[in-house]
């Protein structure tokens, strides 16, 4: 066939970097032609057998970083059958949707070579993935909730790892796995290949890679917390009261073919998907609280490019994938400074351009002055007659909250004293962390 001709033909550059004709004809398929700059960084490494703390986005084709080095190592050292419930590698992932995706990748990458993968993530029945946990399995993508649930109820065995992938580290730790995460590493064995992958590296995540990785070798794509250089960034200043109505004249007179607009609640995607509706705008939310057959089909239909809008939250958008994502808009500033350099990068991935346009009202301006700061430079605001300029007064359009009625103590706590109740605050503490862990788990 032409295709083999092809893949020595035209992927010198990734048969350069020591991959194997099987993955080579995996590739030539994709179509891909020259390797991004963390798949030339990357791919030798893994291969030489090192740890890898690799710095690097969404869009910047990390995933075919990590799996094609990763399939080819798993392939080399095929010691025998890969058995059920006991995989060799396992790459662990924030979200359901990103699991998925990588799931994909492993296969389309993977699809010349005897590796079985498989997927497991939360949010839905358990019992189809213990049933096919009994099958062999090589690679096993996971989130770390269900991971925990199935090792849990021994229906998976991490004894076995020889390599490990942590994706997306900085979003796990966000969403509360640090907990989850360390207790999936105390079953590994010692032994093993560990490859970090992070779009940004705070304390936390620098701490964990030390913790986890031997003398790694770091590898950067972007200078970190930045933005895509690829990626046009405009803000409107513009009232909340106001924002819907913009943002149905942006798509309509821009014709924007697609475009993903990020809110800050699940109400809030919920309200704004029906209000474009009305508008004429065909547009559908995902949010953590929606089924997974929900969120897969309104990805699905947004993906084939059926769905013109498409409305998240920060935590359902994670590692959304979509090639060539002309027009990101975010309806509202994330409350956490990374998470805008997150969503933006859903556009001008893999060398397209995109556009990112960000709605601001007079509250939000110091959101986005902490997101200028973390991305070094100014957003230029740009006018739209008729909408820019604002007549809310500030701290108008801020919810109060009631507060709260004072905590009962317990009647064992009421004669203790500063000391003991020192203690009964981490104590709290530490049971508000788990519940808060266990609600992420869930939306994960
Ligand atoms: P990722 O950063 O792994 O989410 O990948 C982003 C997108 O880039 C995906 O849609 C990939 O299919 C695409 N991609 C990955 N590697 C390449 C490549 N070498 N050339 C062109 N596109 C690529």
């Amino acid at each position: 066939m032409p295709a083999i001709l092809l893949s020595t033909a035209d992927l010198s550059k990734f048969a350069e970097l020591g991959l194997a004709p099987a993955l080579l004809d995996a590739i030539a398929d994709t179509g891909y032609t020259t390797p991004t700059p963390i798949q030339s960084k990357a791919i030798p490494l893994v291969l030489g057998g090192g740890d890898l703390l690799a710095a690097a986005q969404t869009g910047t084709g990390k995933t075919a970083g990590f799996t094609l080095p990763l399939l080819q190592r798993l392939s080399e050292n095929n010691k025998g059958r890969a058995q059920p419930g006991k995989p060799r590698c396992l790459i662990l992932t924030p979200t359901r949707e990103l699991a998925a995706q990588i799931a994909e990748s492993v296969k389309t990458y993977g699809k010349h070579l005897p590796l079985k993968s498989l997927v497991v993530f939360g949010g839905v029945n358990i019992n189809p993935q213990r049933m096919a946990m009994r099958k062999p399995v090589d690679i096993l993508i996971a989130t770390p909730g269900r991971l925990l649930d199935l090792v849990g109820q021994n229906i998976v065995n991490l004894s076995s790892i020889d390599i490990l992938v942590l994706d997306e580290a900085d979003r796990m730790l966000d969403m509360g796995f640090i907990h989850d995460i360390k207790k999936v590493l105390k079953l590994l064995p010692k032994q093993k290949q560990s490859l970090l992958f992070s779009a940004t590296f705070s304390d936390d995540i620098r701490k964990l890679a030390h913790s986890l990785l031997n003398q790694p070798q770091e590898v950067s794509v972007t200078p970190r917390n930045t933005a895509s250089e690829l990626v046009e960034q405009v803000v409107h200043m513009v009232d909340k009261s106001r924002k819907r109505e913009l943002l149905s004249k942006l798509i309509q007179q821009h014709a924007w073919p697609q475009v993903l607009v990020f809110t800050k609640t699940k109400h809030g995607a919920n309200r704004l998907a029906e209000q474009l509706g009305k508008d004429g705008i065909e547009a559908l939310a995902i949010h953590g609280n929606k089924s997974q057959a929900a969120r897969t089909k309104a990805l699905a239909k947004f993906k084939d490019g059926s769905l013109q809008v498409l409305v998240a939250t920060d935590i359902a958008a994670r590692g959304i994938d979509i090639e060539d994502l002309p027009n990101v808009v975010n309806y509202e500033l994330p409350h956490v400074s990374e998470d805008y350099v997150h969503r933006i990068g859903r556009t001008g991935r893999a060398g397209a351009t995109g556009q990112a346009v960000s709605l601001v009202n007079v509250d939000e301006v110091k959101l986005l002055k902490g997101i200028e700061k973390l991305i070094g430079k100014n957003i230029p605001r740009v006018d739209i007659e008729g909408f820019t300029g604002h007549t809310e007064a500030l701290g108008s359009t801020v919810v109060e909250r009631k507060p709260r009625p004072p905590r009962k103590r317990k009647p064992n706590g009421a004669q203790s004293g500063n000391r003991q109740s020192g203690n009964a605050a981490s104590g709290n503490s530490k049971a508000q962390s788990k519940r808060s862990s266990n609600r992420r788990r869930k939306a994960s």
